[in-house]
């Protein structure tokens, strides 16, 4: 696995991991993203590791992405994978209804590993400019993310569709998970004080 590594260390960091199945546009979207290039042809067997920097609520920020790859089969590394992830975008092809299909073993899987349902995803349909070879009706996607209280969007990692947009959705809502568990860490860090203070007194 390559690293390309940012310019600060010091910057918040959030860890970003595409899962879906082969061929539905994981690397394409990682690549748009990084580069603003399409690139049609990235070794499918591949999982790479990247770093940028983005301003999300006003706050700089590091971002890393996974792009996980065949060798997630082996449970053991697809749970490593997993577990170091904080954001997932759950890809697949609107050209494959079993991509679909399989996105529901993914999210499982990742409930499983991270042991929360409020982790931060996103369901992503690719492909969105094959329009005639579509197989998963908008509506579908929109009410299994629903189920699941996480956006859907469309994306095509070829026309650049929605390609910001997915990975902003996915870093706003990392951003503010953790916001929010740093408050309630606050609040608790505050009470236990009370406490211990009372404890002294008596
Ligand atoms: P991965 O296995 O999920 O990483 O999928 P890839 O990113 O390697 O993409 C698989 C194939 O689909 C490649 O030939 C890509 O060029 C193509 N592809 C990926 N995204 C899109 C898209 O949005 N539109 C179209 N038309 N092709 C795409
Ligand atoms: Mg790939």
């Amino acid at each position: 696995m390559r690293r390309r590594s940012g310019r600060a260390s010091w910057l918040p960091l959030h860890k970003i991991i595409m899962v879906g199945s082969g061929g539905v546009g994981k690397s394409a979207l990682t690549l748009q993203y990084m580069y603003k290039e399409f690139i049609s042809d990235y070794e499918p067997t591949k999982a790479d590791s990247y770093r940028t920097t983005v301003t999300v609520e006003g706050v700089e920020s590091s971002v890393d992405i996974l792009d996980t790859a065949g060798q997630e089969d082996y449970a053991a590394i697809r749970d490593n994978y997993f577990r170091s992830g904080e954001g997932f975008m759950c890809v697949f092809s609107i050209t494959e209804y079993e991509s679909f299909s399989a996105i529901s073993d993914f999210h499982e899987q990742i409930l499983r590993v991270k042991g929360d349902d409020t982790i931060p995803m996103i369901l992503v349909g690719n492909k969105a400019d094959l329009t005639s070879a579509r197989r998963v009706k908008v509506e579908e996607a929109e009410q299994l993310a629903a189920s699941w209280n996480i956006p859907y969007k469309e994306t095509s990692a070829k026309t650049y569709l929605n390609v910001d947009e997915a990975f902003f959705a996915l870093l706003e809502a990392i951003h503010n998970r953790k916001k929010t568990m740093q408050e309630a860490q606050g609040t608790k860090g505050k009470k236990s004080k009370k406490k211990k203070k009372r404890c002294f007194i008596l």
